[in-house]
Protein backbone atom coordinates (compact mmCIF):
# COMPACT_ATOMS: atom_id res chain seq x y z
CA UNK A 1 0.00 0.00 0.00
CA UNK A 2 1.41 3.42 -0.64
CA UNK A 3 1.81 5.58 1.64
CA UNK A 4 -0.41 8.72 2.01
CA UNK A 5 0.38 11.99 0.25
CA UNK A 6 2.67 14.57 2.16
CA UNK A 7 3.62 18.54 1.12
CA UNK A 8 5.00 21.34 1.86
CA UNK A 9 4.75 25.01 -0.02
CA UNK A 10 7.18 27.91 1.00
CA UNK A 11 6.77 31.83 0.26
CA UNK A 12 9.46 33.69 0.71
CA UNK A 13 7.09 37.29 -0.28
CA UNK A 14 5.57 38.74 -3.19
CA UNK A 15 7.87 41.45 -3.31
CA UNK A 16 9.21 40.99 -6.23
CA UNK A 17 11.31 43.12 -8.19
CA UNK A 18 11.77 42.49 -12.31
CA UNK A 19 14.83 41.70 -13.28
CA UNK A 20 17.00 41.57 -10.16
CA UNK A 21 18.80 38.31 -8.53
CA UNK A 22 16.80 36.17 -6.16
CA UNK A 23 18.46 33.07 -7.25
CA UNK A 24 20.35 32.83 -3.42
CA UNK A 25 16.89 33.04 -1.65
CA UNK A 26 14.91 30.71 -4.07
CA UNK A 27 17.77 27.85 -3.94
CA UNK A 28 17.52 28.39 -0.48
CA UNK A 29 14.02 28.19 -0.56
CA UNK A 30 14.47 24.70 -3.03
CA UNK A 31 16.86 23.22 -0.20
CA UNK A 32 14.68 23.82 2.59
CA UNK A 33 11.69 22.48 1.30
CA UNK A 34 13.37 19.37 0.19
CA UNK A 35 14.35 18.83 3.61
CA UNK A 36 11.51 19.79 4.99
CA UNK A 37 9.73 16.82 2.99
CA UNK A 38 12.43 14.21 3.86
CA UNK A 39 10.62 14.83 8.00
CA UNK A 40 7.44 15.11 6.67
CA UNK A 41 7.72 11.54 5.12
CA UNK A 42 9.17 10.25 8.12
CA UNK A 43 6.02 11.28 10.00
CA UNK A 44 6.90 15.10 11.22
CA UNK A 45 3.68 16.95 11.78
CA UNK A 46 2.62 19.43 9.33
CA UNK A 47 2.43 21.91 12.55
CA UNK A 48 5.87 21.42 13.46
CA UNK A 49 7.27 21.16 9.93
CA UNK A 50 5.58 24.99 9.07
CA UNK A 51 7.24 26.33 12.22
CA UNK A 52 10.56 25.19 11.33
CA UNK A 53 10.34 25.78 8.09
CA UNK A 54 9.75 29.53 8.88
CA UNK A 55 12.16 29.90 11.79
CA UNK A 56 14.78 28.80 9.32
CA UNK A 57 13.52 31.61 6.42
CA UNK A 58 13.30 33.88 9.71
CA UNK A 59 17.06 32.98 10.83
CA UNK A 60 18.25 33.31 7.28
CA UNK A 61 18.09 36.54 6.67
CA UNK A 62 17.01 36.18 2.89
CA UNK A 63 13.71 37.40 3.16
CA UNK A 64 11.98 40.23 4.93
CA UNK A 65 11.06 38.85 8.00
CA UNK A 66 12.85 38.11 11.00
CA UNK A 67 16.79 38.66 10.30
CA UNK A 68 15.41 40.53 7.32
CA UNK A 69 13.09 42.68 9.01
CA UNK A 70 11.98 45.92 7.46
CA UNK A 71 13.08 48.96 9.91
CA UNK A 72 9.63 51.51 10.60
CA UNK A 73 9.83 54.87 10.06
CA UNK A 74 11.27 55.40 13.54
CA UNK A 75 14.03 53.20 12.20
CA UNK A 76 13.07 50.36 14.45
CA UNK A 77 11.73 46.77 13.32
CA UNK A 78 8.53 45.62 14.40
CA UNK A 79 7.73 42.26 13.68
CA UNK A 80 4.69 40.02 13.28
CA UNK A 81 3.74 36.07 13.05
CA UNK A 82 1.19 33.28 13.00
CA UNK A 83 0.67 29.77 13.19
CA UNK A 84 -2.70 27.81 12.45
CA UNK A 85 -3.12 24.39 12.98
CA UNK A 86 -5.62 22.89 10.98
CA UNK A 87 -6.14 19.66 12.87
CA UNK A 88 -6.69 21.13 16.61
CA UNK A 89 -8.30 24.08 14.93
CA UNK A 90 -5.70 26.35 16.98
CA UNK A 91 -3.65 29.58 16.44
CA UNK A 92 -0.82 31.67 18.23
CA UNK A 93 0.25 35.07 16.69
CA UNK A 94 2.83 37.90 17.73
CA UNK A 95 3.03 41.20 16.45
CA UNK A 96 4.54 44.48 16.90
CA UNK A 97 7.18 42.29 18.88
CA UNK A 98 10.60 44.26 18.92
CA UNK A 99 13.02 41.77 20.43
CA UNK A 100 12.11 38.31 19.52
CA UNK A 101 15.20 36.28 17.41
CA UNK A 102 12.15 34.56 16.38
CA UNK A 103 8.63 36.04 15.92
CA UNK A 104 7.24 32.33 14.38
CA UNK A 105 8.48 30.29 17.89
CA UNK A 106 6.80 33.19 20.28
CA UNK A 107 3.51 32.74 18.01
CA UNK A 108 4.00 29.10 18.11
CA UNK A 109 4.36 29.16 22.06
CA UNK A 110 1.42 31.79 22.35
CA UNK A 111 -0.65 28.82 20.71
CA UNK A 112 0.45 26.28 22.94
CA UNK A 113 0.87 27.66 26.40
CA UNK A 114 -2.01 30.17 26.72
CA UNK A 115 -5.31 30.91 26.05
CA UNK A 116 -4.99 33.60 23.87
CA UNK A 117 -4.38 33.83 20.14
CA UNK A 118 -2.57 37.24 19.48
CA UNK A 119 -0.54 39.04 21.82
CA UNK A 120 0.92 42.70 20.69
CA UNK A 121 3.86 44.58 21.56
CA UNK A 122 5.87 44.62 24.67
CA UNK A 123 2.95 42.17 26.31
CA UNK A 124 4.59 39.60 23.28
CA UNK A 125 8.38 40.64 23.84
CA UNK A 126 7.58 39.99 27.53
CA UNK A 127 6.05 36.91 26.78
CA UNK A 128 8.84 35.34 24.58
CA UNK A 129 10.82 36.13 27.49
CA UNK A 130 9.55 34.45 29.56
CA UNK A 131 9.18 31.07 27.72
CA UNK A 132 12.61 31.39 27.17
CA UNK A 133 12.96 32.11 23.65
CA UNK A 134 16.36 33.99 22.18
CA UNK A 135 15.87 37.87 22.26
CA UNK A 136 17.66 39.96 19.71
CA UNK A 137 20.77 41.75 22.06
CA UNK A 138 22.62 43.99 19.44
CA UNK A 139 19.87 44.70 16.19
CA UNK A 140 23.07 46.34 14.74
CA UNK A 141 24.65 43.28 14.06
CA UNK A 142 21.42 41.05 14.64
CA UNK A 143 19.57 42.99 11.42
CA UNK A 144 20.15 42.49 7.71
CA UNK A 145 19.20 43.67 4.16
CA UNK A 146 17.64 40.62 2.63
CA UNK A 147 18.23 39.72 -0.91
CA UNK A 148 16.47 41.82 -4.17
CA UNK A 149 16.36 45.02 -1.68
CA UNK A 150 18.74 47.80 -1.54
CA UNK A 151 19.03 50.76 0.59
CA UNK A 152 18.53 52.79 -3.37
CA UNK A 153 14.87 51.58 -2.88
CA UNK A 154 14.20 52.58 0.60
CA UNK A 155 15.86 56.33 -0.47
CA UNK A 156 13.77 56.26 -3.51
CA UNK A 157 10.39 55.87 -1.70
CA UNK A 158 9.73 52.49 -3.98
CA UNK A 159 8.07 51.28 -0.46
CA UNK A 160 5.56 49.11 -2.02
CA UNK A 161 8.57 46.38 -3.40
CA UNK A 162 10.68 46.99 -0.43
CA UNK A 163 8.31 44.34 1.68
CA UNK A 164 8.34 40.49 1.44
CA UNK A 165 7.15 38.30 3.93
CA UNK A 166 7.72 34.23 4.75
CA UNK A 167 4.85 31.43 4.68
CA UNK A 168 4.71 27.96 4.79
CA UNK A 169 1.80 25.91 4.28
CA UNK A 170 1.94 21.34 4.76
CA UNK A 171 -0.06 18.76 4.99
CA UNK A 172 1.60 15.62 6.95
CA UNK A 173 1.09 11.80 6.31
CA UNK A 174 -1.98 11.96 8.75
CA UNK A 175 -3.70 14.18 6.66
CA UNK A 176 -3.23 17.42 9.11
CA UNK A 177 -2.89 20.61 7.23
CA UNK A 178 -0.95 23.53 9.27
CA UNK A 179 0.28 27.14 7.88
CA UNK A 180 2.50 29.62 9.12
CA UNK A 181 3.34 33.46 8.03
CA UNK A 182 6.39 35.89 9.41
CA UNK A 183 7.23 39.04 8.47
CA UNK A 184 9.22 42.37 9.38
CA UNK A 185 6.09 44.37 7.58
CA UNK A 186 7.04 47.00 5.12
CA UNK A 187 9.96 49.24 5.02
CA UNK A 188 9.01 52.45 6.20
CA UNK A 189 5.85 51.42 7.61
CA UNK A 190 4.18 53.63 10.43
CA UNK A 191 5.24 52.75 14.15
CA UNK A 192 2.40 50.48 15.70
CA UNK A 193 0.94 49.34 11.71
CA UNK A 194 0.15 45.98 11.89
CA UNK A 195 -0.65 43.79 8.67
CA UNK A 196 -2.37 40.80 7.68
CA UNK A 197 0.23 38.35 8.65
CA UNK A 198 -0.59 37.38 12.59
CA UNK A 199 -4.31 37.46 11.62
CA UNK A 200 -5.81 34.61 11.23
CA UNK A 201 -8.31 34.65 8.51
CA UNK A 202 -6.14 37.26 6.58
CA UNK A 203 -2.73 36.51 6.34
CA UNK A 204 -2.73 33.09 7.67
CA UNK A 205 -5.60 29.96 7.66
CA UNK A 206 -5.65 26.08 8.59
CA UNK A 207 -8.67 23.87 8.50
CA UNK A 208 -9.66 20.38 7.84
CA UNK A 209 -9.74 21.33 4.49
CA UNK A 210 -6.94 23.72 3.23
CA UNK A 211 -3.76 25.56 5.05
CA UNK A 212 -3.43 28.51 3.43
CA UNK A 213 -0.23 31.47 3.72
CA UNK A 214 -0.60 35.14 2.30
CA UNK A 215 1.73 37.73 1.31
CA UNK A 216 1.52 41.51 -0.21
CA UNK A 217 0.25 44.74 0.93
CA UNK A 218 -1.23 43.61 4.03
CA UNK A 219 -4.31 46.18 4.03
CA UNK A 220 -5.61 44.63 1.35
CA UNK A 221 -5.53 40.78 2.94
CA UNK A 222 -6.84 42.15 6.41
CA UNK A 223 -10.10 44.07 3.98
CA UNK A 224 -10.81 40.68 1.85
CA UNK A 225 -10.22 38.04 4.54
CA UNK A 226 -8.28 36.65 2.11
CA UNK A 227 -6.63 33.28 3.42
CA UNK A 228 -10.24 32.28 5.36
CA UNK A 229 -11.73 33.55 1.61
CA UNK A 230 -9.70 30.75 -0.08
CA UNK A 231 -11.32 28.24 2.68
CA UNK A 232 -14.85 29.50 2.48
CA UNK A 233 -14.79 29.50 -1.33
CA UNK A 234 -13.84 25.71 -1.66
CA UNK A 235 -16.63 25.52 1.40
CA UNK A 236 -19.75 26.99 -0.14
CA UNK A 237 -18.85 27.29 -3.98
CA UNK A 238 -16.42 24.05 -4.44
CA UNK A 239 -14.18 23.96 -7.79
CA UNK A 240 -10.36 23.18 -7.93
CA UNK A 241 -7.95 25.06 -5.14
CA UNK A 242 -6.31 27.05 -8.04
CA UNK A 243 -9.77 28.85 -8.67
CA UNK A 244 -10.38 29.32 -5.06
CA UNK A 245 -7.20 30.90 -4.85
CA UNK A 246 -7.17 33.16 -8.03
CA UNK A 247 -11.29 34.52 -6.66
CA UNK A 248 -9.32 35.19 -3.54
CA UNK A 249 -6.79 37.13 -5.42
CA UNK A 250 -9.18 38.59 -7.93
CA UNK A 251 -10.64 40.59 -4.75
CA UNK A 252 -7.70 41.72 -3.42
CA UNK A 253 -7.07 43.18 -6.43
CA UNK A 254 -10.10 44.86 -7.28
CA UNK A 255 -9.78 46.92 -4.34
CA UNK A 256 -6.06 48.15 -5.82
CA UNK A 257 -3.89 45.52 -3.79
CA UNK A 258 -1.06 42.89 -4.99
CA UNK A 259 0.25 39.98 -3.25
CA UNK A 260 0.64 36.34 -3.90
CA UNK A 261 -0.84 33.13 -1.87
CA UNK A 262 0.51 29.83 -1.38
CA UNK A 263 -1.89 26.78 -0.49
CA UNK A 264 -2.38 23.18 0.21
CA UNK A 265 -5.54 20.73 0.52
CA UNK A 266 -5.94 17.27 2.03
CA UNK A 267 -5.18 15.87 -1.22
CA UNK A 268 -1.75 17.09 -1.27
CA UNK A 269 -2.72 19.64 -3.94
CA UNK A 270 -1.02 22.83 -4.14
CA UNK A 271 -1.91 26.26 -5.52
CA UNK A 272 0.41 29.15 -6.03
CA UNK A 273 -1.61 32.07 -7.20
CA UNK A 274 -0.23 35.95 -7.14
CA UNK A 275 -1.13 39.09 -9.06
CA UNK A 276 2.62 40.68 -7.82
CA UNK A 277 5.38 41.18 -10.46
CA UNK A 278 6.00 37.65 -9.01
CA UNK A 279 6.08 35.31 -5.51
CA UNK A 280 8.96 33.63 -4.55
CA UNK A 281 8.03 30.48 -3.85
CA UNK A 282 8.78 26.69 -3.53
CA UNK A 283 7.58 23.05 -3.19
CA UNK A 284 8.60 19.73 -2.07
CA UNK A 285 6.48 16.66 -1.47
CA UNK A 286 5.18 12.52 -2.51
CA UNK A 287 4.17 14.40 -5.90
CA UNK A 288 6.58 17.17 -6.14
CA UNK A 289 10.26 16.81 -6.93
CA UNK A 290 11.36 20.02 -5.08
CA UNK A 291 11.30 23.08 -7.40
CA UNK A 292 11.48 27.08 -6.14
CA UNK A 293 11.18 29.83 -8.55
CA UNK A 294 9.81 33.53 -8.44
N1 LIG B 1 1.73 41.23 4.19
C1 LIG B 1 2.87 41.88 4.79
C2 LIG B 1 2.39 43.11 5.52
O1 LIG B 1 1.54 43.82 5.01
C3 LIG B 1 3.92 42.29 3.82
C4 LIG B 1 4.27 41.30 2.77
O2 LIG B 1 3.68 40.24 2.66
O3 LIG B 1 5.17 41.57 2.01
O4 LIG B 1 2.90 43.39 6.58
Amino acid sequence: MSSPPHVIALHGGAGVTPGRDYREATDYMRDLAARLSAQLAAGVSAVDCVEIAVLEMEASGLFVAGRGSAPNADGLVEMDASIMDGARHKAGAVCAIRDAASPIAAARRVMEATPHVLLAGQGASDFARQQGLEQIIDPARFFRMPVGITAADIEAETKALAHGTVGAAALDLTGALAAATSTGGVFGKRPGRVGDTPLPGAGVWADDDVAVSCTGVGEYFILTSAAYDVSARLRYRGGSLESACQGMIDSVGRLGGDGGVIAVNRAGQVAFVFNSPGLKRAVAGSSFEPWSGT
